[in-house]
């Protein structure tokens, strides 16, 4: 039976956001830069990553009070060795109708239709540039653009549509790439999402200078690209949507800098190790690997994770200030974009 669980701004708990690795084979500088996470990085260790059958043990409890969308992510989601088997799991969960994954796309190509086979129906490919210096640079392990693109052709291949495209744009490092990238992935196959660089974690040296408004990125592509505003697929949709005039698709934008959303926000995410954080912001989350392994039943847990949500009051970005960029933060690698 499933009942619906409110926080205190009566939110209801419909996505929950998965991390099944803090590891990634990229250093983007936005995420993980290579400075923080070298050699020396005390990632987790192995014993302390929730299994799938954790995992989807958890996700059951979490459709038990509502959750609807899973969203896998990392760290490189595609690192984690058999997904797919996980996958295959959580797309039986009853209640989640919704299965995405998203990755930086470097193991897509090898990957792809085990995925698909195993059940994965939606696909997002984080993708920061065509321009392969750029891209290069971005994921600062000089990883070619063109790997991405064979991966993204192999999952249209075994027929991921349309496919969503993400790229954070950094001002000075990749905004010239906004145009070609909505020319070269535009039409009913893919939707792109422009992010605003966000003060995710305490390592990536966020400042607002950096962070290219969603209103420029529009105004920009709206110098050659006439485009119309969509309204949302649902209440809590991440990105505001437009569709080119001229029928040649659709693509987003996710402000939750300069026009931030967390009125609806009814997204959890689960760390690699099990612990539940109810914003993208937050410095700490509630372990539910303890009780999980010391065998608490499906009620505990559900209890655990619903007591955690009922007083949730996060609203983050309606906040942000110099003050808040500077508190501590979990890194994006731990608990997943
Ligand atoms: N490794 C996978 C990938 O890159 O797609 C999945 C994890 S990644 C943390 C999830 C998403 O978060 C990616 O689309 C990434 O570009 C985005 N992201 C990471 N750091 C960000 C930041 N500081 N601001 C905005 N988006 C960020
Ligand atoms: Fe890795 Fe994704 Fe973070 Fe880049 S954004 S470092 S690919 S986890
Ligand atoms: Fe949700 Fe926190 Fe982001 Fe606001 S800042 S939208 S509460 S994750």
């Amino acid at each position: 039976m499933i009942s619906t669980v409110l926080d205190q701004l009566q939110r209801p708990l419909r996505d929950l956001r998965i991390s099944v690795t803090d590891r990634c084979n990229f250093r983007c500088g936005y995420c993980m830069p290579k400075e923080v996470f070298g050699r020396g990085y005390d990632f987790l260790p192995k014993d302390d990553v929730l299994t799938f059958e954790e995992i989807a043990r958890l996700a059951r409890v979490f459709a038990g009070l509502g959750t609807e969308k899973i969203r896998l992510t990392g760290g490189e989601p595609l690192l984690r060795r058999q997904l797919h088997r996980l996958v295959s799991a959580l797309a039986t969960v009853a209640g989640v109708h919704d299965l995405t994954l998203t990755t930086n796309g470097s193991r897509l190509l090898e990957e792809a239709k085990s995925l698909r086979d195993a059940g994965l129906r939606r696909l997002t490919v984080s993708v920061d540039a065509l321009d392969d210096e750029i891209f290069r640079a971005m994921n600062d392990v000089d990883f070619p653009v063109h790997r991405v693109l064979r991966g993204i052709e192999a999952a249209r291949a075994v027929g991921f549509a349309p496919i969503k495209i993400n790229m954070v744009v950094k001002r000075g490092v990749n905004e010239d790439q906004i145009l070609p990238m909505a020319r070269h992935f535009r039409g009913p196959e893919f939707i792109l999402r422009f992010i605003e660089f966000m003060d995710v974690g305490n390592t990536n040296a966020w400042r607002m200078e950096d962070v290219v408004p969603a209103a420029e990125i529009i105004s920009r592509l709206t110098a050659e690209i006439p485009l119309e505003p969509v309204a949302a697929n649902y209440p809590g949709e991440v990105a505001r949507r437009y569709r080119h005039r001229d029928g040649g698709g659709e693509i987003g934008v996710i402000s939750s800098v300069t026009q931030p959303f967390c009125g609806d926000c009814t997204r959890a995410r689960l760390s690699a190790d099990g612990r539940l954080f109810t914003c993208l912001f937050a410095s700490t989350g509630v372990d539910l690997r303890s009780p999980l392994r010391a065998g608490a039943s499906d009620t505990d847990l559900a209890e655990l994770v619903s007591g955690v949500w009922r007083a949730r009051t996060d609203r983050y970005s309606e906040i942000r200030s110099s003050a808040t960029v500077a508190q501590p933060k979990a890194e994006m690698s731990l608990l997943g974009g």
